[in-house]
């Protein structure tokens, strides 16, 4: 599935609200590291989005790859809607941060629950596993999960018909 076109003035898919030339992009570019858990795991669905599978690999502990190819990443790829982080842990050299991804494939939308754990390697954060769990759509007269304010019922919801 082809992604969306980012131009770096554009807000950051991760809803930092923050342009992507001052968020995420620095961090994909490696310009800049990640301090935080939570800015990796940002970066990270951020590079889902807009199709920066090397950088996914690069992030991901390589004792905890498991063979996970930039190709792989991109064909199992769907249409990402909002990230929401819903917890996260203190920090030291490793930590935690759970997180709902929404995304729609085949007219379905669902979301990837997960409590990713992350370690600090020679100053970098890595993502190294993740425990999912059952994400709960929203009620339809809820907030919509891609952060347009909407209801969800007059927003993503419409995807699905
Ligand atoms: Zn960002
Ligand atoms: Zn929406």
């Amino acid at each position: 599935m082809s992604q969306p076109n980012i131009s770096a003035a554009d807000l950051c898919p991760c809803a930092s609200k923050v342009q992507y030339q001052h968020c995420c992009q620095p961090l994909h570019l490696t310009q800049a590291i990640a301090t935080s858990p939570e800015q990796l795991m940002r970066s990270r669905y951020c590079a889902f989005v807009v199709g920066k599978f090397d950088y996914l690999i690069a992030t991901h502990h390589p004792d905890f790859r498991q063979g996970l190819t930039v190709e792989q990443l991109a064909t199992d790829c769907p249409q990402w809607l909002g990230l929401h982080i819903t917890k996260v842990s203190p920090f030291d050299t490793t930590g935690d941060v759970t997180f709902k991804a929404w995304y729609i494939a085949n007219k379905h939308i669902d979301a990837i629950y997960e409590m990713s754990s992350f370690v600090q390697l020679n100053g970098h954060w890595l993502y190294t596993t993740g425990k999912q769990m059952q994400a709960r759509l929203p009620n339809r007269n809820e907030p919509c999960v891609c952060h347009s304010g909407k209801k969800f019922k007059h927003c993503c919801a419409t995807l699905t018909s």
